[in-house]
């Protein structure tokens, strides 16, 4: 902890003491999860170094971009079109809200049974120990569910929230909604950052953004083969960091990471046994630090070979579509390539089970775990149709509901394992 980033904290107004906590507390959560996996590629050093330094560097950057009179821009969900923040010069950042440190704060102002994310990212504005949330201009909410749209509410009377509203079906009516919510949200990026989004701008952060889907769709493009190069736990950690780490750095170290994945493929080396069972994750998304079940899963011999979730495929299956430079056309293009995210907020959303079935044929899965995390109806409801759907296809499927604490892992274990024997081959 050095010196700068004590003084940097106390600019912004961290609670000194329990940031002191919960980094502490991370260390050795990262070192047991993390550091002892066996055989892992060198190009997860600088994710190491990321987490080691969590709190540091990253806000760092921020906060000389702002000292320039840049913005920064939180967001807590995969709809918020950061094209428009990159470009009107301004930055976004994928909020994280993966820990239980943060929800007993948060449960004294919100409701008990409300999902362990929400409570999470609101404990950690209740609490000032995220230096992300305090270094940023604006927060940007949508409307996918009740607990965050309420939750955004109350977040306001803290910090400036701005809230998108997504809709909940994909009718044209719909689309024609979120058209005009994704134009109203450049207006309000243009006033917050007093800079005009211009075509060129645009194309350039459409680029930029796509070029980073592409890097991460190569990453789990490598996930497919047999024996898997990379963990789920390491793959899942790059996707995280993703969220609010420089985009075009990002990219860059994503493919370096491939890079040496390739090589490794071509060497035959994996990081399980070629005969280890594959599983598929689908569900709500795991926010950094949460690797309870990654690590779960691949310590009873497991590998993770893909996560349908926004913090897996959901995040970056789909590019923004190359339109001549027309603003009009490029929000068009913004506004189709988001409302194609299959998030269980809508209904129907068949697409989704389509989506799980697809994925489990191309990364040869064993079998498919369905995540939700306690109090979120919408995957929880979701995974009647999926387990209807998988059934159909003959892929074996688990359902796990959890929460953030450690308090059900050894039943967690002992089902897991059960449901591994079952699918070995
Ligand atoms: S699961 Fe839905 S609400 Fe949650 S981050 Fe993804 S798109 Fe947003
Ligand atoms: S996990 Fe479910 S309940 Fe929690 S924020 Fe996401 S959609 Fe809402």
């Amino acid at each position: 902890m050095t010196t700068d980033n004590v003084r940097m904290w106390t600019d912004l107004n961290i609670d000194l003491k329990s940031h002191d906590m919960l980094l502490n507390a991370l260390g050795p959560i990262f070192q047991e999860v993390y550091l002892s996996q066996k055989n892992r590629p060198a190009g997860m050093g600088f994710y190491d170094f990321v987490v080691g330094d969590i709190h540091g560097i990253r806000v760092k950057e921020l906060r000389e971009h702002a000292k320039t009179g840049g913005k920064v821009v939180a967001t807590y969900c995969v709809f918020v079109p950061e094209e428009l923040v990159w470009a009107a010069g301004a930055i976004p950042v994928g909020l994280c809200a993966g820990t239980q440190f943060s929800v007993p704060m948060a449960e004294e102002v919100l409701p008990r049974n409300t999902c362990a994310l929400i409570k999470s990212s609101f404990g950690f504005k209740l609490g000032r120990v995220c230096p992300y949330v305090q270094a940023s201009h604006l927060i940007v909410g949508e409307t996918t569910c009740d607990g965050k749209k309420k939750m955004f509410e109350i977040l306001n009377q803290y910090q400036p929230v701005y809230v998108m509203e997504v809709p909940n079906k994909k009718t044209e009516r719909s689309r024609t909604l979120w058209h005009g919510e994704v134009v109203a949200f450049k207006d309000v990026i243009e006033k917050l950052t007093g800079n005009k989004i211009t075509p060129k701008k645009l194309a350039e952060a459409i680029d930029l953004v796509n070029g980073r889907r592409l890097a991460l769709q190569r990453l789990y493009n490598l996930r497919k083969v047999r024996p898997v190069p990379i963990s789920g736990k390491d793959a899942l950690l790059a996707t995280q960091v993703s969220f609010y780490d420089d985009a075009a750095r990002d990219t860059q170290m994503l493919n370096t990471l491939c890079d040496e994945l390739d090589k490794r493929v071509a060497a035959g080396q994996g990081v399980a046994p070629a005969n280890a069972p594959r599983i598929l994750i689908s569900g709500s998304p795991m926010a950094i630090p949460n690797w309870k079940l990654h690590h779960i899963i691949e310590s009873a011999g497991a590998v993770v070979v893909c996560e349908e979730s926004c913090t897996g495929t959901r995040f970056f299956s789909d590019l923004v579509k190359p339109t001549p430079h027309n603003l009009e056309q490029q929000l068009t293009a913004i506004a189709d390539r988001y409302m194609n995210i299959h998030c269980a907020c809508f209904t129907p959303n068949d697409e989704r089970p389509d989506d799980v079935v697809r994925l489990a044929k191309e990364y040869q899965v064993d079998g498919v775990i369905h995540y939700n995390l306690q109090f979120c109806h919408t995957y929880a409801n979701e995974g009647y149709k999926m387990a209807e759907r998988l059934e159909k296809e003959g892929i074996p499927m688990l359902r796990i509901e959890t929460d953030y604490s450690d308090e059900d892992a050894g039943q967690l274990r002992t089902r897991i394992e059960a449901f591994l024997e079952m699918i070995k081959h």
